[in-house]
């Protein structure tokens, strides 16, 4: 495998460098696997003028898979918009077109105090949302703002478009499908079908798609329902699948259970599996620097990155055994650290991930 490393700015740095040790670990031990370095973000803007420079294109598009730490920092945010590291972000991620973004919400029993939820509520929780990340109302034309005469006189009007062709529905649920049969096995679809044409489509295409996957067992639920239900009884969800607009708002509501930031990775892939790994959080400027960041959330994308692009579940179970063990083990970085654990820095985390390899 060719992997684009792009460590980026603030924690992004010391975050993906453990990331990598891991994965230098595992190529010791056979895994062929190859890394080329590029910029992105401020280190990018800094070098380069450009927050998403050609060179790291290049290399992103001839890469099998792309290991991303996070974006961004106070140096960088009185710069125009169009040189602001998030560019930098976001064209990559469109650049790449990668539609199928998965996160997983994972809390180990080890960690269940940090939750806000009840511990016996959250304890072992363990579900993906597969969320569609290049269509639905944030990119369906046609928008604006304009005025209008409406029944309160003549005032602006602000309009949006919900829509999905059916094969843009059939490759996100192919995705959540094919992660289901790798899993627990249970798909839950979630749209408003009950009020939107659009949505009632996805329920027709995904409802259509289950005979192709006799071993997922497949529901659907309303997103409101959904999104109590994630509060209520989360652990009744597998896989979640759903658009754009409600991914984003279910998958940071799903992440928030688990309370730690640190702790959580996400995969976004295209048609082919080729992908783009990153942890769920940013740049960290207040830590940057300190070797004190949590290196986890890095080291699980590196994880997901072996499993989906890699089409190696077996090393991906490996890492993911390796981090179970050392929060077992009682070693914690500062945003996990709880009385009686032993705190440890970002160095030394990466360490003891391997040492558990
Ligand atoms: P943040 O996620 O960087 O930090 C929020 C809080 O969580 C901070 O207190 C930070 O110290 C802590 N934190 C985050 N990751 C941690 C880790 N691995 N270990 C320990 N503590 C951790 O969010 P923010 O402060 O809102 O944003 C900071 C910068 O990051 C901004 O410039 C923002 O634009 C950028 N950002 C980038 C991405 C990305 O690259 N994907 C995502 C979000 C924010």
């Amino acid at each position: 495998m060719k992997v684009c490393v792009i460590p980026g700015d603030g924690i992004g740095v010391e975050i993906t460098a453990e990331a990598l040790r891991v994965l230098e670990a595992l190529r010791g031990d056979g895994l062929k696997i190859e890394f080329e370095h590029a910029l992105l973000g401020g280190c990018a803007v800094d070098a380069t003028g450009k927050p998403y420079p050609e060179a790291t294109s290049k290399l992103a598009r001839e890469a099998d898979a792309i290991l991303l730490g996070a974006v961004g920092g106070p140096k960088w945010d009185t710069l125009p918009r169009e040189q602001r590291p998030e560019r930098g972000l976001l064209g990559i991620r469109a650049d790449l077109g990668v539609f199928a973004n998965l996160r997983p919400a994972i809390l180990y029993p080890e960690l269940a105090n940090a939750s806000s939820l009840k511990p016996e509520v959250v304890s072992g929780l363990d579900i993906l949302i597969v969320r569609e990340l290049t269509g639905d109302i944030y990119f369906g034309q046609p928008r604006g703002i304009e005025e209008r005469d409406t029944q309160w006189g003549r005032q602006r009007v602000g309009w949006n478009t919900m829509i999905y062709a059916e094969e843009e529905i059939r490759r996100i649920g192919r995705v959540a499908f094919e992660a289901a049969g790798k899993r627990g096995g249970k798909l839950c679809s979630v749209d408003k079908m009950n009020v939107l044409e659009c949505t009632q489509l996805w329920r027709e295409v995904i409802t259509a798609m289950a005979a192709e996957y006799p071993d997922v067992e497949l529901s659907h639920m309303l997103v409101d329902n959904a999104a109590m239900q994630l509060v209520k009884a989360p652990k009744q969800f597998d896989v979640i699948v759903t658009g754009n607009m409600f991914g984003d708002i279910l998958s940071d509501e799903a992440s928030m259970l688990t309370g730690s930031i640190g702790m959580l990775p996400s995969a976004s892939l295209d048609a082919n599996n080729k992908g783009l790994y990153e942890p769920s959080h940013g740049s960290a400027p207040d830590i940057a620097g300190k070797g004190v960041a949590n290196p986890l959330a890095t080291i699980l994308s590196a994880a997901m990155l072996l499993r989906y692009s890699g089409e190696d579940e077996a090393n991906a179970v490996r890492i993911e055994n390796a981090v179970r063990k050392v929060l077992a083990q009682g070693l914690r970085t500062g945003d996990i650290y709880e009385a009686g654990t032993q705190r440890v820095g970002t160095k030394e985390m990466g360490d003891a991930v391997i040492a558990a390899l």
